[in-house]
């Protein structure tokens, strides 16, 4: 880029310089009309002179008068400026001396009347010729192509040899990476496997939710083997213009297949990809375009052609079935949040550059980093190096990724003044959540407690399991919908009535136990049926979503046993809170008093032996 910069810079100078050349040019024809500058008189001076007869010749034009001074050499030519209210008495005497009259014209010399005509019109021109290159640079993007460059791919195009990510730099992911060796490999090599008669897949999908790392992968595999890479989103397919879409993808794939062997990689492919049909509109006739082009070109590969398409999608369920076809994107890889050993080498390998004071407090945060994507540990690694570095430390060490976990876990501190009435409240809110999750069997160890407000929330109680889970008994989530309902139960224990602070738990629980009743077959009533919730459609709203296809009562029915499964797991905490009314307070004064309280000091405050109480 640097190069092209400099080029035009060379080019700005250039234009300038002939500019300058050009007005000097105009300047000096001038002069030369103006001809050598004359002496300056006043009037009264003009008038002795004519009466002396030194004055033979004079040539009037608008306000001045010139000529020559007969008495003269050479250069004594003069200038004389008329009063405007006019002298009656000059012409009379310029003709009793028999001086030579001559008039000019006040219009300019036919050059500079030339110029000034044409002036306007190179300025307009010259503007427009400026704007248009202007706008050609803009529409054309990256790939540059005219004026009508809209059509041109936007994929950006690396060159193999640049891409400076490799697999060492994908941490986890270890299947996903043998299975795509295997593709690295061909794209090395691709005569091998042709004089065997093999085929390649041509797609590769991968799924995974988001931060997981499919990008990365992509761009990793291009660089282990050191082809060109060309990176395109679905969504910079669809563009104002109907038909945008599938010429860029036609001149993506004409590109790639010069370039072969090379890989394309179609990142968020569910924005062009979304099952065909379930919509109306324009847009939608865009997709389908650009998705059938796809579709088209893929099938297009000859069999020599050394191109493989990468795509990425954490919505594989919305996905076009033509898609997953074989001979298209067959080859599916799934990229799953990492566990707890994978966690630890993500953050190895984003902590290379940062000065650790102690390696082996990553494993303890990997441990207490469940649920954390790949992108969630890289951040977390920059808020603990940010947190180092605002304290002057030239060392990361485990407090900074304590504090940095809470950030993004919990949103930052909200430095907002509570009363002491919100406190209380607020305190035994969480004294609740905390008192029912000490009292479950299934549920996960309580970590801290804390009233410091924080993101949306004026207080956390936070669980976090010593297992990644995968999967959830029901005894777990109704237990899960008593803790979460343990904060509003505390608040009526103690104040009589209930606040606007418990409504989050509450959308939770609801939530909780409505997938419980109808997708999850956990209600005898309802029976092992799913229900499936209609999705919203991504343009036209819920009007449009696919419609229901269950019946009015089923739904009442739902909603009967949503609110019998709510109300169940209530009255088990109000027992619990009643039971151990003695602990709230202790754990609310607690709070109230220091704000935050961590595993050690509530078992220690309240005298329990485990970490985990069972009644
Ligand atoms: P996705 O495309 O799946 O949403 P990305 O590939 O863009 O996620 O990941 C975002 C960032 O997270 C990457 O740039 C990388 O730094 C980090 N990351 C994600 N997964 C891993 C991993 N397995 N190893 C190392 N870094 C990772
Ligand atoms: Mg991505
Ligand atoms: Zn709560």
């Amino acid at each position: 880029m640097a190069a092209s910069e400099d080029n035009s810079q060379k080019e700005a100078t250039k234009r300038a310089i002939r500019f300058t050349l050009f007005f000097l040019l105009i300047y000096t024809a001038i002069q030369y009309f103006e001809q050598s500058t004359p002496e300056l008189l006043n009037y009264s001076e003009f008038k002795n002179r004519v009466v002396a007869g030194q004055i033979k010749e004079v040539t009037i034009q608008n306000e001045t008068i010139s000529g020559e001074l007969s008495s003269g050499d050479k250069n004594s030519r003069y200038k004389v400026v008329i009063p405007s209210i006019g002298d009656t008495d000059l012409m009379p005497l310029l003709d009793d001396k028999q001086v030579t009259i001559n008039a000019k014209s006040s219009e300019l010399p036919l050059l500079v009347r030339g110029l000034l005509g044409i002036l306007p019109w190179i300025l307009i021109i010259g503007l427009f010729m400026y704007s248009s290159r202007l706008m050609q640079k803009r529409i054309g993007g990256a790939s540059g192509g005219g004026m009508f460059g809209f059509s041109r791919s936007k994929a950006r195009r690396h060159e193999g040899q640049t891409i400076s990510v490799g697999y060492e730099d994908v941490a986890g992911l270890e299947q996903a990476k043998a299975d795509l060796l295997e593709i690295v490999d061909y794209l090395k090599h691709p005569q091998k496997y042709l004089d065997l008669g093999a085929k390649i897949p041509k797609g590769i999908l991968m799924m995974g939710s988001p931060g997981t790392g499919k990008t990365l992968l992509a761009k990793a595999t291009a660089g282990e083997a050191g082809v060109p890479f060309y990176s395109i989103s679905g969504s910079e397919f669809i563009e104002m213009f109907v038909g945008v879409g599938a010429s860029r993808v036609r001149d993506m794939f004409e590109q790639a297949r010069k370039d072969a062997p090379a890989i394309i990689f179609i990142d968020e492919i569910d924005s062009v990809g979304r099952v065909r049909g379930t919509g109306l509109g324009g847009g939608n006739d865009e997709r389908e375009q650009t998705l059938n082009q796809i579709l088209a070109e893929m099938d297009g590969f000859e069999p020599g052609e050394a191109v493989v398409v990468l795509a990425a999608t954490n919505r594989p369920d919305v996905l076009d079935p033509a898609l997953l076809r074989p001979g298209r994107f067959d080859r599916k890889l799934t990229l799953e949040l990492p566990q707890c050993a994978a966690r630890e080498k993500i953050l190895e390998v984003h902590t290379r550059k940062v000065p650790l004071k102690d390696k082996n407090c990553l494993k303890d945060i990997a441990s207490r980093t469940v649920g954390f994507s790949g992108a969630d540990l890289e951040n977390l690694v920059n808020e603990a190096a940010l947190h180092a570095a605002s304290n002057n430390s030239n060392q990361v060490v485990a407090e900074d990724f304590e504090y940095a976990r809470d950030k993004v876990i919990l949103g930052s501190v909200r430095d907002d003044l509570l009363t002491d009435e919100e406190r209380k409240r607020v305190a035994y809110h969480e004294a609740g959540h905390a008192l029912t999750a000490l009292h479950m069997k299934h549920s996960d160890r309580l970590r801290k407690v804390s009233i410091i407000p924080r993101g949306r929330a004026l207080g956390v109680t936070e669980q976090m399991p010593d297992e990644d889970r995968h999967n959830f008994t029901q005894d777990y989530l109704e237990e899960r919908i008593s803790i979460l309902l343990g904060g509003r139960c505390a608040e009526r224990k103690t104040f009589g009535v209930v606040s606007s602070g418990a409504s989050d738990d509450l959308k939770q629980a609801t939530q909780l136990a409505r997938r419980m009743v109808a997708q999850w077959g956990m209600n005898d009533a309802m029976g092992p049926v799913s229900f499936p919730q209609s999705e919203d459609h991504p343009f036209l709203g819920r009007e449009m979503s696919e419609p229901r296809n269950f019946s009015e009562q089923t739904l009442t029915q739902i909603d009967r046993e949503v609110t019998g499964l709510l109300s169940r797991c209530e009255t088990i905490t109000e027992e619990i809170i009643e039971k151990y009314q003695a602990d709230l307070d202790k754990l609310a004064n607690a709070l109230v008093e220091r704000e935050t309280l961590d595993e050690e000091e509530i078992n220690r405050l309240l005298d329990y032996a485990g970490s985990i109480v069972q009644p």
